[in-house]
């Protein structure tokens, strides 16, 4: 460039890219131990290896850049470390999505096949967010960047995993999932594509027991489900059905006891305004049934036929029962009226398979005894939140704090390292791998989940009977859990 062809307009593209290349060859961001400075340190929150960096990345990272710089030209041992995360769900959904150009599922490749893929993947796409960080002229130590799935932070996760596992701060309980009945699979949320679909309304009524005159008329799209209803729950402030709350209900054909519970998710204005409630099948209802420990009644299995807590009903195909029991409800006068409407329909994305939302065996966090000594930090004032208003917030946040479900039903993430016999009860969490049984010598099978480091995000209230069994079998399924008493389950108690 001579004085004649400066360029009217400063170009970037031109100036900045050979910049960051000379800071980066002569290792200017780089540190090492240096026992006379004081040290700096900052770590990347890592952005997902799957993404591309958005305004927020940029301010972030620029908040960062900034504060490492100043300390650095302070005088400061100054160290940003950079990472990505391998972001599970998405990296997978990515892959899975060119293997479905090549007509494959993962299933095909088998678990370790497809990890190869996915790691493929990560060695050819994987280095976008971290151009675009150079191109921000982040001033972190490349030769210290990490990878969520490299070996040092697997094995840190795997390290605190079996930590909390055998302090007993990690168990193993019933949430629900979304269950493929032709898959024989759970699925994670994004793989659930909602169609909409013409079906039904039936508005069935729901006796008082103590006033069979008096009930609560419930609408609902999937009468087979009744069998698992464990209580009915209107909104707090809905005047029509205040004066039934703390009452009895009798189920149709099944002849429960249900309670009227109240609860704010009760949409007043949604259909009748009062909801069935069937914990087992379907996830508002488990959510709710949580908030007032409801007990949880399985009724489907997991072929999508009805199981041995769907008496008479039992093994008819789930759309079978919806007919039959269309027709009972009918035949004893319980059948109000059925309405035609179109609705959105959860389906396999694999197969257009109805999903059968279903209460299976997950992996959680228990979080209050973690909480504690993380609100004595911020009351006893060891920790100050600026501003002063957030500290209200957090107090509420952690003082409310739920279990944290942390599995997933992904084949790319760190593996639940826990290991189960398939000949005795012998359940195992352990760093490396365990290959035979040490009560019976049998053959030791690892869980197929992956669990997720990482925040926890409130899901699932605190299970007041968590911790009375840690089920040991690596079955997810067996034994389904039922907490009323089999008596309870059927009766006749339908008034006359
Ligand atoms: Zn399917
Ligand atoms: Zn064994």
């Amino acid at each position: 460039m001579t004085e004649n062809n400066i360029p009217t307009v400063y170009n970037p593209r031109e100036v900045e890219g050979k910049w960051y290349r000379h800071w980066e060859s002569s290792k200017y961001f780089h540190a090492e131990v240096e026992k006379d400075k004081t040290p700096f340190c900052i770590v990347m929150p890592p952005p997902n290896v799957t993404g591309q960096l958005h305004m927020g990345h940029a301010l972030d990272n620029t908040l960062q850049d900034i504060l490492t710089r100043w300390r650095r030209m302070q005088g400061y041992n100054a160290l940003w470390v950079p990472g990505t995360d391998h972001a599970g769900i998405a990296t997978q959904a990515k892959v899975e999505e060119q293997l479905a150009k090549e007509g494959l599922s993962k299933y095909d490749l088998g678990r370790e096949k497809f990890l190869e893929r996915v790691w493929q993947w990560k060695e050819q796409y994987g280095s976008r967010i971290t151009t675009q960080l150079r191109h921000l002229g982040a001033s972190c130590d490349w030769d210290r960047e990490r990878f969520t799935m490299d070996e040092g932070c697997s094995k840190a996760v795997l390290e605190v995993f079996v930590r909390l596992y055998d302090q007993g701060l990690i168990y193993r309980d019933y949430y629900i999932t979304n269950w493929c009945p032709h898959c024989q699979t759970t699925i994670s949320d994004i793989e659930v594509e909602h169609l909409d679909k013409p079906g039904q309304l039936y508005y069935i009524k729901y006796p008082a027991k103590d006033n069979p005159e008096e009930f609560i008329m419930i609408a609902t799209t999937r009468p087979e489900t009744m069998l698992g209803d464990v209580a009915v729950a209107v909104n707090p402030e809905d005047d029509r059905y205040l004066h039934l709350v703390g009452k009895t209900l009798v189920l149709p054909i099944v002849g429960r006891e249900l309670p009227v519970i109240a609860d704010a998710y009760c949409d007043p204005t949604f259909g009748t305004g009062a909801v069935k409630m069937t914990p087992a099948h379907d996830p508002n209802d488990f959510e709710i049934g949580r908030r007032h420990s409801l007990p949880e009644v399985v009724v489907i299995d997991k072929y999508g036929k009805m199981n041995e807590n769907a008496g008479k009903y039992q093994g008819l195909d789930r759309w079978e029962c919806r007919k039959q029991i269309v027709r009972d409800l009918e035949a004893m006068g319980a059948l109000v009226k059925v309405e035609d409407m179109s609705h959105a329909v959860g389906h396999c994305y694999r197969c257009s398979t109805a999903i059968e939302p279903m209460l299976s065996k997950q992996w959680f966090v228990r979080m209050k005894p973690l909480a504690e000594p993380a609100i004595e930090a911020a009351k006893d004032g060891r920790i100050t939140f600026i501003p002063e208003r957030f500290t209200k917030i957090y107090l509420n946040w952690m003082e409310n704090i739920r279990d944290w479900c942390i599995s997933r039903q992904l084949w790319w993430g760190h593996r639940i390292p826990v290991y189960y016999c398939r000949d005795c009860d012998e359940t195992v969490a352990s760093v490396t791998p365990v290959s035979g049984c040490g009560k019976c010598g049998g053959a030791m099978e690892q869980d197929p989940m992956c669990w997720t480091p990482g925040s926890p995000r409130p899901c699932g209230p605190f299970p007041p009977w968590a911790g009375l069994t840690r089920p040991p079998s690596w079955n997810i399924f067996t034994p389904p859990r039922c907490w009323l008493p089999a008596a309870t389950l059927f009766s006749s108690g339908w008034p006359a």
